[in-house]
């Protein structure tokens, strides 16, 4: 059986570090019979969790990525197979809600923002109080077709219209009601009446200690050198190196013939048309450009936008309010990220941490919105002046990067169009797993991704069910 996997990202990954810990285990004796390839458009592993050095010599994650262990041992094995020295660090975040209180610079209130209700405004603080208590003692029954309802029911007008309304623009592009509501799950944390009735009995001085609670979220681990994207490269190191691909960018899929065309860019003056054949194809880039590929669903209709990394380079000193923060969430429309991770407080990601320190921003945009990189780059760095985060002074290093895929967005009919899909392509061996092969948002992190892999092939080669993506076609799971 020939395996042909498209993508060297964590989901890719997952595939090929469970064939090839099979294969030198339970299926040894199917050493000759199984044959892997993975076609990789980069010349390394690792994704959209790469890792990559500017000029300066400071590393950039794409986007904060954090990684929590506990939520699949076999990812947590993997990951400290790859990475030895990890650093342990207490998530502490808080977002920016400057505009409640009419303010131009930073008036941070705990995250997730509902928890912050005793902290707004007194107007808003009342009216979030009378929704609560409205739908604490009628809880609405009618089931929400859209993300807006979603909030309406759980937190009211107040809330959804002085966080969840900003935020969602920021970070999705899309307003709530363009989303459906399924994908909410773990995501967003619902409100206790009781506790946050305690918690607006408190003075601010009491608020100021409040645990806010993210159970065993509270702690997240980097790797101590290297960023996210050393796991990846050292999780690649551990498969054998005849697998791989790289600098192989897939072009077009023929099912019938099962044979993927790709070009191989090794010389990048001359690509080279190139073709390999499989029995089994897993796919790991875009669904909608694999509908394409393949010519098997052209015109999937998939919602996704872009997003813009920005990273900048300082001299020390960091200011010092900021020092218990890992990042920061910013609604306010005046700065164009929705994000702003301290990321020199990950890891050794500066060239010299008794010099330097370094921030990331994260903004999203629709896909066919015209900002230009150097426009997002320049606001961001205004932006951050104007939040009081840095001066222009102490810059020492600018890096900007256009992710075109960012986030897969839970749009209404995305489940009834991944059913379409997976009909068609799992009819012919095909299969689309990971952040934008899967197209799931709430199984789209590392971790997801790379159990997602695994359990493929779980599935494929020994015949269990995957649990943790569905495709919608239960009955051919396994
Ligand atoms: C802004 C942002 C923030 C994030 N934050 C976090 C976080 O905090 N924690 C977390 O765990 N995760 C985070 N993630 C998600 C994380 O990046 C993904 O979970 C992970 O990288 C997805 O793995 P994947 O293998 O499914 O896809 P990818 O990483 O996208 O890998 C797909 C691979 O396919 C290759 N490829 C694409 N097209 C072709 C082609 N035609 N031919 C050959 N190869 C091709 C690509 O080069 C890539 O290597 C974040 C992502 C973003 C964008």
């Amino acid at each position: 059986m020939k395996i042909v996997i498209i993508g060297a990202g964590p989901c890719g990954l997952g595939a090929a570090f469970r064939i090839n810990e099979l294969l030198n285990g339970e299926l040894a004796d199917k050493k000759e019979e199984i044959m892997v390839k993975v076609l990789e458009q980069e010349p390394f592993a690792g994704g959209l969790s790469r890792t990559v050095v500017d000029d300066k010599g400071f590393l950039w994650d794409m986007g904060g990525h954090i990684t929590f262990h506990h939520n699949f041992p076999y990812y947590q094995n993997a990951v400290k197979m790859a990475i030895e020295e990890w650093n342990e660090l207490k998530r502490n975040c808080q977002v920016d809600m400057n505009y409640l209180f009419n303010e131009e610079g930073i008036h941070l209130v705990p995250y997730p923002a509902q928890y912050a209700v005793p902290l707004f405004p007194p107007q808003v603080k009342k009216d979030c109080l009378i929704d609560l208590k409205e739908r604490h003692e009628n809880p609405p029954t009618d089931i929400p077709r859209n993300f807006e309802e979603w909030v309406q029911n759980n937190f009211g007008p107040t809330i959804l219209e002085s966080f969840f309304k900003p935020y969602t623009r920021k970070v999705w592009t899309v307003e709530p009601a363009e989303m459906n509501p399924g994908w909410v799950g773990s995501r967003v944390a619902k409100l206790d009446q009781q506790k946050l009735e305690e918690l607006c009995e408190m003075d601010q001085e009491q608020l100021k200690h409040v645990d806010f609670g993210w159970g065993p979220n509270a702690v997240f681990t980097f790797p101590k050198y290297g960023g996210t994207g050393a796991v990846w490269k050292s999780m690649a190191s551990k498969t054998p190196s005849d697998w791989y691909s790289f600098n192989s960018s897939v072009v077009k899929i023929n099912p019938q013939d099962k044979k993927v065309v790709y070009m191989d860019k090794t010389n990048a003056e001359e690509p080279k048309e190139c073709e390999t054949d499989y029995d089994v194809l897993i796919n790991t880039t875009p669904i909608n450009l694999l509908g394409k590929y393949t010519g098997l669903c052209p015109d999937l209709d998939m919602t996704y936008n872009k997003v813009f990394v920005v990273g900048i380079g300082l001299k020390l000193p960091k200011p010092e309010w900021t020092d218990s923060f890992t990042w920061l969430y910013f609604p306010d429309s005046a700065v164009p990220f929705y994000r702003v991770t301290f990321f020199s407080t990950y890891g050794e990601v500066t060239p010299d941490s008794n010099q330097y320190w370094s921030v990331m921003c994260e903004s999203a945009r629709k896909v066919d919105d015209p900002v230009t990189q150097e426009e997002i780059t320049e606001q961001s760095i205004q932006g951050l002046i104007t939040k009081s985060i840095i001066t222009k002074e102490q810059i020492v290093s600018v890096y900007s990067t256009t992710l075109p895929y960012g986030y897969p967005i839970p749009t209404i009919n995305r489940d009834a169009e991944l059913v379409k899909a997976h009909t068609v392509l799992e009819k012919n061996q095909i299969y689309s797993r990971g952040r934008f092969g899967g197209w799931k948002y709430e199984a789209s992190n590392q971790d997801h991704c790379f159990v997602q892999g695994k359990e493929l092939i779980d599935r494929l080669l020994l015949g269990q069910p995957e649990c943790l993506y569905k495709t919608g076609l239960i009955d051919k799971q396994g």
